[in-house]
């Protein structure tokens, strides 16, 4: 245990908390005859859990699930086809997240076609897309809009700037995801069996602690909202071992001083003025309602779906089970092809390909454990 806690950003507290964490989940089994079992939403949380080893560290004790929140992932493949379609177009400009270029198309993938001489170009701060519609004039500039509410204000901060500086040849390619629906898709569903919720800071600094009552109401379950060091994610899996001990069902929020009751007003404010909830098509899962964000009609010029005609087919079926390690079905070690024919050098699935998915948590962090 020891070794595992050296490298994390503060020893001293997180031993005593691994412990109390291991001797609380044994309560839970002497009381319940079964390991607790939670979900963690956020990839950022499964890699996080992976890195500092407290996935490792506790899983005899305590079932921690990857979650449905590595936005990548999540992505349908025709959706992620019909992004790399749009790339194919003449006279465009496509801006990206660094860990789309990697993304398996049915047939290819964005690296792929930058190879073969598309502009496709992968900006830091997302931002600079608008720039590089200023600096480019005479080409179509298109942003590749993946994220959950982490990431949305950032693309609504994007159409402002565009609107403000009137660029006409700007647009995002849409394909939002949003926390609520697919965890009432997952509860709804009844496929997996969960104690309680690790909830992101960072989506819960955007949506707010009261934001996440239905889980209560609705369902009866548990979530703790944390952060992403070694103490935060030890802190908020004790905490959620302790309501499930002590019979109660609860949201806690272990990050008051960030994450406030309804969340910061002012970028719902941006979200209201620009966007309005959509269908969402969902990696091995197919449409929910509502669960994503796209423009409203009166921005229509920054809708890069309505100024864009892309036309794919039915993806190319392969062996990736992706759908279900989103879902919490399986583990990424229970697909037959993890660490074998997919890997980080040629991965099958997003999973493998993004700096938030599961499989690569599993592969770069716990192929061992
Ligand atoms: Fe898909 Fe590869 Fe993960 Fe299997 S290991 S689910 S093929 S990404």
């Amino acid at each position: 245990m020891l070794e595992i806690l050296k490298q994390s950003n503060n020893p001293e507290i997180c031993k005593p908390l691994a412990e109390a964490v291991i001797q609380k989940a044994k309560e839970f089994q002497h009381k319940f005859g079964r390991k607790p079992a939670f979900m963690e939403v956020c990839g950022s949380h499964t890699m996080s859990l992976a890195r500092t080893g407290v996935k490792s560290l506790i899983m005899e004790d305590v079932n921690l699930i990857s979650g449905p929140g590595c936005p990548v992932c999540v992505t349908d493949q025709k959706s992620i086809d019909a992004m790399i379609a749009l790339a194919e177009g003449e006279n465009r400009i496509i801006c990206t997240f660094g860990d789309m270029m990697r993304v398996p198309g049915s047939n290819k993938t964005l690296l792929d076609s930058k190879i073969s001489g598309k502009d496709i170009r992968v900006l830091y701060s997302p931002v600079d897309a608008v720039k590089v519609a200023e600096e480019n004039p005479d080409k179509e500039v298109i942003f590749l809009g993946i994220g959950f509410e982490t990431t949305i204000p950032i693309l609504t901060l994007m159409i402002g700037e565009a609107e403000n500086r009137g660029i006409k040849n700007f647009s995002i390619w849409m394909a939002t995801k949003l926390v609520e629906p697919i965890l009432r898709y997952l509860l709804d569903s009844g496929e997996v069996h969960l104690d309680g919720f690790l909830l992101p800071g960072h989506v819960s600094i955007v949506i707010g602690e009261d934001s996440y009552q239905y889980l209560v109401d609705d369902y009866h379950i548990s979530g703790v909202i944390t952060g992403f060091e070694t103490a935060d994610l030890l802190s908020g899996i004790y905490k959620l071992i302790d309501l499930a001990v002590n019979g109660k069902v609860a949201i806690e929020n272990n990050l008051q001083s960030i994450v406030s009751k309804t969340g910061n007003q002012v970028i719902h404010q941006w979200l209201n003025k620009y966007l309005t909830p959509c269908e969402e098509a969902w990696r091995g899962i197919g449409v929910i309602p509502n669960s994503g964000l796209d423009f409203k009609s009166e921005y229509d010029q920054f809708n890069a779906k309505k100024r864009f005609t892309v036309k794919v087919g039915e993806p190319r079926k392969t062996k990736c089970r992706c759908g279900e390690v989103i879902r919490g079905l399986i583990s990424p070690k229970e697909c037959p092809l993890f660490g074998k024919a997919c890997n980080p050098m040629n991965p099958i699935g997003p999973c493998m390909v993004s700096a938030e998915g599961s499989c690569a948590a599993y592969y770069h962090y716990m192929r061992e454990s």
